[in-house]
């Protein structure tokens, strides 16, 4: 028997979340120029003064504001998709934005203060909420944490002191995966917590050694469940659900940057740029043809690029098909974003459809 993908939420959601002025902005008295309505699901822009000013709305399917709570965010996003997860579904989030607009906060937020945690730390504890119903007879659960940087693939659960087998991707009767991952038993939601603040200082300890900047890496935390899943006529179903939670690079390390000429590090950047810019327009394009997939009742028979980064090759298995889709995109209000923000607002409603 399969188990019938439940009807209630869309297949690919594209939504939007603001963040309040921050500290610094507040004192040095930033105007907000960008507004969110969740009535009407839309963000607004407000470009230049008096009567040179001029407003962009964007409509998206769900959008939330700088007074929205971390438990609204999630209410509204990931709780449906665990559902599929617990029924053996695959299902993937993304936080797209720039630097400091909310992606890290949104993805994990403060784990020591429950009103404050992010969807991962939230999904990790209903996912074993869920697993201790009667619906469930055993399971055994796993976390992975991938960075991907410059192209290149890092272990963030792996043992720091070996230097562990190279990871790249294999093409399995599954599809591609990443071969070398290290997939690590969790129990129970603390036991996730421990992991990802595991991968938290692992990802320091690079950003010292090995010079790099976390806001130029991809991560990608997956949980892994399986289970045995009671039916309601008392049969068994083995179920095999999969959640990945991605927090991408930040959006402006995609554009250009006025680096000083005759540096070494110059080329490398420029390189670092390049794959960024290259994954985070393949996610954009494969969002957006998965999109318009599910919504068109015609079977289409297009090409979805895939293979175009290595983001969305790891990713092509839980992505279309019967898989969730979920991409938060971060803006911030301050004038001083403004640019940045209409990009992201761009990016966004392109994923969305045209
Ligand atoms: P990013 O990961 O996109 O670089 P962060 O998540 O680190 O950004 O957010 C930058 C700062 O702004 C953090 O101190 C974070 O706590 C704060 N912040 C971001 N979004 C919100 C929000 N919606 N509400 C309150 N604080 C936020
Ligand atoms: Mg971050």
């Amino acid at each position: 028997k399969r188990p019938t993908s439940p009807r209630s939420t869309a297949s690919v959601q594209v939504v939007i979340r603001l963040r309040p002025l921050n500290d610094r902005e507040k004192k040095h008295g930033t105007l907000p120029v960008v507004s969110a309505s969740t009535a009407d699901k839309s963000v607004t822009v407000i470009k230049g003064k008096g009567s040179h000013q001029a407003r962009s709305s964007y409509g998206f399917d769900n959008v939330f504001t700088a007074f929205s709570s971390q438990e609204e965010v999630f209410d509204a996003t990931l709780k449906p998709i665990i559902r599929d997860v617990m029924m053996g579904f695959e299902s993937t989030v993304f936080a797209y934005g720039q630097t400091g607009t909310g992606k890290t906060h949104t993805m994990e937020g403060d784990l020591d203060n429950p009103e404050m945690q992010g969807v991962i730390p939230r999904s990790a504890k209903a996912i074993f909420e869920a697993l201790k119903t009667p619906d469930y007879s055993h399971f055994s659960v796993s976390c992975s944490f991938l960075e991907i940087y410059n192209e290149e693939l890092c272990d963030l659960l792996a043992d720091p002191d070996s230097s562990g087998p190279k990871l790249d991707i294999m093409v399995g009767k599954n599809g591609p995966f990443c071969r070398g991952l290290s997939e690590s038993p969790v129990e129970s939601a603390d036991d996730v917590f421990a992991l990802m603040r595991r991968a938290q200082n692992q990802r320091q300890v690079g950003e010292t050694n090995m010079n790099k900047q976390s806001s130029r890496s991809h991560c990608i935390f997956t949980l892994k469940i399986d289970a045995k899943r009671v039916l309601e006529d008392g049969s068994v179903l083995e179920v095999g659900g999969k959640l990945h939670c991605v927090d991408l690079a930040g959006s402006e390390c995609a554009k250009s940057a006025d680096l000083e000429k005759g540096n070494d590090s110059q080329a490398a950047r420029e390189r670092e740029r390049k794959n960024i810019n290259q994954s985070l327009l393949t996610l954009g394009r494969v969002v957006s043809m998965l999109k318009e997939q599910s919504q068109s009742k015609k079977k289409t028979n297009v090409r979805i690029p895939y293979r175009d980064s290595k983001l969305t090759r790891i990713l092509q298995e839980s992505l279309g098909g019967r898989c969730k889709t979920c991409l938060i995109a971060t803006i911030s209000p301050s004038v001083t974003a403004i640019e940045e923000s209409m990009s992201t607002l761009n990016y966004a409603h392109a994923a969305n459809g045209i």
